[in-house]
């Protein structure tokens, strides 16, 4: 069976990801940093409701030690790996006047270095992949890539920073490993539990289709890119219309 590795995927959107991928025929290393249980029973479930394997792997992404352990564990454990998803990410929310330089770092390491110290550890074996079409990275950024965002200015960069890396890497990799990122816009996950009433009565009034995404809704996107072999270097906007392009 085919393998995939997701990052970040003790809950939320990857792990959704990770469970599409596991009904989708393929063995899921489902990484986390912190969340041991969550995670656990995220590969449990999927080894009991579906015919792939999963094993949960402990690694903090922004640091290249770890990312490179996480890759041979999930290698280890499924004999190669055929696609990798750069899901795991983190947020804050404050001012530039207030935003200290670790915690520019902090959100840079996790969401762009994570992106690539993962891709680059796990590229020899990508390209020995013979998954149909073809092996797969995608990255997960944002919406905010394209907008920015006042109180986010770290996260927005890191997110527009994984698009220059999803294209130089498609270039990069090509033929033999296809590249693209996703760029979700509101999606319900713990990223966004903490907004007020008020808050989602405003981010909702700008979404066309009148409701928000769901962690499933970018998991079929993350699927139909790993299973579109002519689609490399592009970015899927999911977003219910936020943002049309
Ligand atoms: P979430 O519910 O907060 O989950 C974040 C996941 O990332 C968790 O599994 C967490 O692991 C993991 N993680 C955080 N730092 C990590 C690190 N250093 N190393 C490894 N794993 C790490 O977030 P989400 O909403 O599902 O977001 C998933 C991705 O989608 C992120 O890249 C986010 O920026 C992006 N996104 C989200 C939205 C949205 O509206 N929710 C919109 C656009 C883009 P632990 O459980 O162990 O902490």
């Amino acid at each position: 069976m085919p393998a995939a590795l997701v990052t970040g995927s003790s809950r939320g959107i990857g792990r959704a990801i990770a469970e599409q991928f596991a009904r989708d025929g393929y063995d899921v290393a489902v990484n986390y940093v912190r969340s041991a249980e969550r995670a656990k029973a995220v590969a449990e479930s999927i080894a009991a409701e579906t015919d792939a394997d999963a094993v949960a792997v402990q690694a903090d992404v922004g640091d290249a030690d770890d990312a490179a352990d996480l890759v041979d564990e999930a290698v280890e454990a499924f004999g190669g790996l055929d696609h990798v998803v750069n899901n795991a990410g983190i947020d804050q929310h404050v001012y530039t006047d207030d935003l200290s330089p670790a915690d520019f770092d902090r959100v840079m390491d996790t969401n762009v270095n994570g992106a690539f110290n993962v891709t680059k550890a796990a590229l020899a074996h990508l390209r020995e992949s013979d998954d149909d079409p073809s092996a797969s990275v995608t990255n997960v950024s944002s919406i905010l890539a394209y907008t920015g965002a006042p109180i986010e200015c770290h996260y927005a960069a890191s997110k527009a920073g994984l698009l220059g890396l999803t294209k130089s890497h498609a270039a990069d990799f090509a033929p033999k490993v296809r590249v693209n990122a996703v760029a979700p816009g509101h999606v319900e996950t713990d990223m966004t539990a903490d907004r007020s009433d008020e808050e989602k009565r405003e981010e909702m009034a700008k979404i066309p289709v009148g409701q928000f995404g769901q962690p499933e809704d970018i998991a079929d996107a993350v699927a139909y890119l790993r299973d579109a072999g002519f689609v490399t270097g592009e970015t899927l906007n999911v977003n219910g219309g936020e943002l049309m392009r």
